[in-house]
């Protein structure tokens, strides 16, 4: 029994949570451990207005240009001007950012005009603002954490949400009412065979909120990450753009450097014009990664400024002082996501959302390096304020749900991995009418093979992902022009006249 139920234990459910507990009784759940999630893993740091020189309206004219024309004003203003007490408040509680000469030190990455990324530990940022939280979370009593446990479905009565069915630690289904729930369930890499984001990343919250009713927007931009670590043995581990904020050089087969060959800004290009450099590099050199080369920077500063990547590449026999790394692109972040307004409300009463899974417009079309934990920050807060005003009302006692038959014989770990590959061969970097029709064709092929009871964990994460991935491919195939991540091989040009605007997806309509 809570007051208030959280989905998601990253930075925007985290800070929504210590907004809420003076409120009431809050309820966090996540499907995993904790840690498992993207916040943990984020390295290169948190965009802020705090350098010398730096101003917000300077960071929001860069995050402005990012967005390509997509992002609202009204939200990157609040993001960069409340971005900066959020962090301090941040600081406040504990967070140790690195320093130089005792002031905070700044970075640079792809498409910042100046340096204004704070980090932690070098490039273990994400770690460092997740335990801070936590501390702050664990001093709080009005804060219960239940792992391992998974929300299924939200509960809908008539325009409201009045709850949540979820799956406990036992597997057993549960109903939870709440006066207000807070949707921070994060992103959707692992629809791409190749990804960043941790496997909880599975989308469910967007699925769930889009069979509730919700209205989802800008579902087709996909940012990847143009550098993660390429070999066979080693997972897909993200190198941070900060390698290449502090001198690092992308390289191809040949060993000749070729990003000033495609934008003014070299190897600090937007990230989508680099993914786009990289997939045209390994094409015509046939190869199937590129290198960053950073062996011309000082080994004690590469093993200082970047020790989690230094010692996991040297795990996996690569030396980031004296080795051309081997590299590519994978999926990344979602721009897109639950359409909501400015104090982080969606389209249903009740429930509101924040932080990867929510679209508030802040990103559009490309997001900015390093301005997703800010968002995490300024707008789990803002999720937190305006949920607290739902309080008292419907709370009722929590029930048992007998489970429901096992599901019939499906082999759902093949088709996951299909959908995989076919994401990322038909939806991915470049995309084109042609692949997105097939892609879909699929998709709703797999859509009709799981409507059927569904029983465990994997079963319902499958769901959700087929889901995902038919609005993605769906909103790509509508949009019939290339602007930011979205990249259409028959439609290569942007057209402000046509689609200078959201495309948003809402079930049955
Ligand atoms: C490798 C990597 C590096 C990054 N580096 C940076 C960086 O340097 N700077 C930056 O600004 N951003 C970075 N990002 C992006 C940023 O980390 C994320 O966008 C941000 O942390 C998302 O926070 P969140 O709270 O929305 O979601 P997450 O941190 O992903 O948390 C999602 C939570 O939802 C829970 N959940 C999901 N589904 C369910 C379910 N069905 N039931 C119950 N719980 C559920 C999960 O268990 C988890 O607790 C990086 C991302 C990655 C993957």
């Amino acid at each position: 029994m809570a007051n208030f139920l959280v989905i998601g234990g990253g930075v925007a459910g985290l800070r929504a949570a210590i907004e809420l507990a003076g409120s009431g009784e809050v309820l966090v759940i996540t499907k995993g451990k904790v840690m498992e999630s993207s916040t943990w893993r984020a390295q290169g740091g948190i965009a802020v207005a705090l350098a010398e020189g730096d101003e917000p309206e300077l960071h929001m004219k860069d995050t402005l240009k990012a967005g390509v024309g997509l992002c609202d004003e009204s939200a990157v203003k609040i993001l960069v001007e409340e971005g900066v007490p959020r962090v301090e408040e941040l600081i406040s509680w504990g967070a140790n950012f690195d320093k130089e000469n005792g002031k905070l030190s700044f970075t640079q990455e792809g498409a910042h005009k100046i340096r204004r990324i704070i980090h932690a530990m070098g490039d273990a940022t994400g770690e460092e603002v997740h335990r801070t939280l936590m501390r702050r979370v664990q001093g709080i009593e009005n804060i219960k954490f239940f792992e391992h446990t998974f929300l299924i479905d939200l509960l809908i009565e008539g325009e409201e949400c009045s709850g949540a069915l979820i799956m406990d630690q036992n597997g057993e289904e549960q109903i939870i009412f709440a006066s207000a729930i807070i949707l921070a369930s994060g992103g959707a890499g692992q629809l791409y065979r190749d990804t960043t984001n941790p496997p909880v990343a599975t989308g469910d919250g967007l699925a769930i909120a889009y069979r509730a009713g919700c209205e989802l927007q800008d579902m087709e931009f996909i940012q990847f990450h143009p550098t993660t670590l390429y070999l066979p043995s080693a997972p897909c581990f993200l190198i941070s753009e900060s390698v290449r904020g502090e001198g690092g050089v992308l390289k191809n087969s040949k060993g000749e450097a070729f990003m000033s060959e495609y934008h003014e800004m070299g190897d600090l290009a937007p990230r989508d014009v680099v993914c786009r450099a990289i997939f045209n590099q390994m094409w015509r050199t046939k190869s199937s990664n590129v290198f960053l080369d950073m062996r011309h920077l000082k080994p004690d500063f590469l093993k200082r400024r970047f020790p989690n990547i230094y010692m996991t590449c040297k795990k996996y026999g690569q030396d980031i002082t004296r080795d051309l790394i081997p590299v590519r692109p994978a999926a990344h972040f979602l721009m897109g996501g639950v359409k909501t307004d400015l104090n982080s409300e969606t389209n249903i009463k009740r429930l509101f959302s924040c932080g990867e899974a929510a679209s508030v417009g802040v990103h559009g079309a490309n997001r900015l390096a390093s301005n997703s934990l800010l968002e995490g920050l300024v707008f789990g807060k803002r999720a937190g304020v305006s949920s607290s005003k739902c309080l008292g009302e419907l709370a009722r006692p929590n029930r048992a749900r007998p489970n429901k038959d096992a599901s019939p014989k499906i082999n759902f770990g093949e088709i996951k991995k299909s959908l995989q590959e076919l994401m990322e061969e038909k939806a991915g970097i470049i995309r084109c009418g042609k692949s997105l029709k097939e892609a879909l064709e699929k998709l709703e092929e797999w859509d009709k093979i799981l409507e059927v009871p569904l029983s465990s964990q994997e079963e319902f994460e499958l769901r959700n992902m087929v889901t995902v991935a038919r609005l993605i491919t769906a909103s790509a195939l509508r949009r019939e022009e290339s602007r930011g991540a979205h990249f259409r091989s028959d439609f290569p040009a942007t057209d402000d006249k046509k689609w200078k605007r959201h495309i948003v997806t809402k079930r049955g309509g």
